[in-house]
């Protein structure tokens, strides 16, 4: 497998001369919160293989409820008006959930293209309301929305914009909230109103009435896992409320229990007027991702396309499979797996504090079964380790070793992302075996 992978399958996000040195790690079968390897080695998988299997692996309902419709009704388009009746139950199931009028719901096949179908639904809405020169777009430093060409432009990693032309004239970016590495100082307040200042500014140097729709993660993930002080979310829907620009926010990773509830806006008592998931809403299962819209967005856009079509739609959109799968994930969200993700994530936050004393441990943060720690070689002037020694890389294959699946960050941020099913050993284990992967970092 390891030759035939050198030889055939790409993998664009790996460092291209370590992935060929070390060869590609093949996942076998899974159960729980553990993955086995095709050598028959068990990991505990701390990161829900992509931040998405957040009910776990092996649920036999989910298996019965895909193979169900596989045998009715494996496929059916969304186009032309034709539809199938599990991804309208879902369409209505998730508008019940979702925080106020977020009750119109468009289905994509995961998170990029949910990301780029609210540019166009954007566009559309500032045409159909007149306004057809408020097409310029903000989003935030650090911040991740995706590796199709319009949703990496609004990506703020380099790695995802080098080569590709992008990001567009009409990206724009303002700096990340980070707490850590604030100009601002640590203080919560400061924070939140330098990102506010700074959204303001943004607006007047693009002109008050250019601006189209501002993106923002609740918390940023593959930027580092970058929890904003509370209160920086509302705080800026609230601006955007002001400016009369639409606010979107990206729960790709935060959506479908990863932070407590279903949605992380409703535990921020934010209503966005879009909310763009995917990953967990079929945990991983099979690809879906799902737009919410609110009701007065989807009025205006429904009005101006008054006859005519609107020009968007994938082959996969609103899959009859992926929806019964998504729908008997919301039954296990909804009969105990949050509530035991809730219990998880504090005991992992507890474990994970409790590291905080280890020299190389400069912050701790996160929120529900989303963490991260950060390790600098200096804890008072806070340094990151340095890129030369690819700490990234060496301390993911440390953890493998040790029988833990992270993802390490290229800046020294491990980041956690369990499934939401993890027992006390499960977290435990985490636990334990991030202590002594840190340990063998040092020596
Ligand atoms: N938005 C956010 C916040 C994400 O974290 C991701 C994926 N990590 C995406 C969009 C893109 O999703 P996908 O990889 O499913 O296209």
């Amino acid at each position: 497998l390891i030759e035939l992978d050198r030889a055939h399958l790409v993998h664009p996000v790996a460092s291209y001369r370590g992935h060929e040195a070390q060869g590609v790690r093949v996942l076998a079968s899974a159960k729980g919160a553990t993955v086995t390897d095709a050598y028959g080695r068990q990991l505990i998988d701390g990161f829900a293989g992509l931040w998405c299997v957040n009910a776990g692996y092996g649920h036999e309902s989910i298996v019965a409820a895909a193979t169900r419709q596989m045998r009715e009704l494996p496929y059916a388009t969304a186009y032309f008006g034709l539809g199938s009746e599990p991804a309208i139950r879902l369409a209505a199931e998730l508008a019940e959930r979702a925080p106020g009028d977020l009750s119109h719901i468009y289905f994509t096949l995961g998170g990029s293209d949910a990301v780029d179908s609210t540019v166009r639904f954007i566009r559309y809405y500032w045409n159909a309301r007149g306004k057809p020169q408020r097409d310029q777009f903000i989003s935030i430093e650090q911040g991740y929305h995706g590796s199709s060409t319009v949703g990496a432009g609004l990506t703020a990693l380099p790695v995802f914009h080098d080569g590709f032309g992008i990001p567009f004239d009409w990206q724009h970016k303002i700096p990340s909230p980070y707490p850590y590495r604030n100009p601002a100082g640590d203080d919560p307040q400061a924070i939140i109103a330098a990102s506010l200042a700074a959204l303001r500014a943004k607006v007047e140097a693009i002109g008050a009435d250019r601006v189209a729709a501002f993106y923002a993660e609740p918390i940023q993930g593959s930027g580092g896992v970058i929890v904003p002080p509370n209160g920086w979310l509302k705080a800026m829907r609230d601006l955007c409320r002001e400016l009369d620009i639409l606010f979107v926010a990206d729960e790709v990773i935060t959506g479908f229990g990863r932070t407590g509830p279903l949605f992380a806006c409703s535990q921020e008592e934010v209503v966005p007027d879009f909310m763009t998931t995917a990953k967990g809403l079929t945990s991983g299962y099979v690809p879906m991702g799902a737009v919410f819209m609110a009701d007065h967005v989807y009025q205006v856009i429904a009005e101006g396309a008054g006859a005519s079509a609107i020009g968007h739609g994938y082959t996969y959109s609103a899959h009859p499979v992926s929806a019964a799968v998504a729908l008997e994930v919301l039954k296990l969200y909804e009969n105990g797996l949050l509530e035991n993700g809730v219990k998880a994530g504090a005991r992992l936050m507890a474990g994970l504090e409790a590291l905080k004393d280890h020299p190389l441990v400069g912050d701790v943060r996160g929120r529900g079964m989303l963490a991260a720690i950060e390790l600098v070689t200096d804890k008072t002037a806070r340094t990151p380790l340095p890129a030369e020694a690819q700490p990234a890389r060496r301390i993911f294959d440390r953890a493998w070793e040790n029988g833990l699946v992270i993802r390490a960050f290229a800046n020294g941020v491990i980041g956690y992302a369990p499934p939401l099913c993890c027992t006390d050993a499960d977290i435990d284990a985490i636990l334990e075996r991030t202590a002594k992967t840190l340990d063998q970092t040092l020596e």
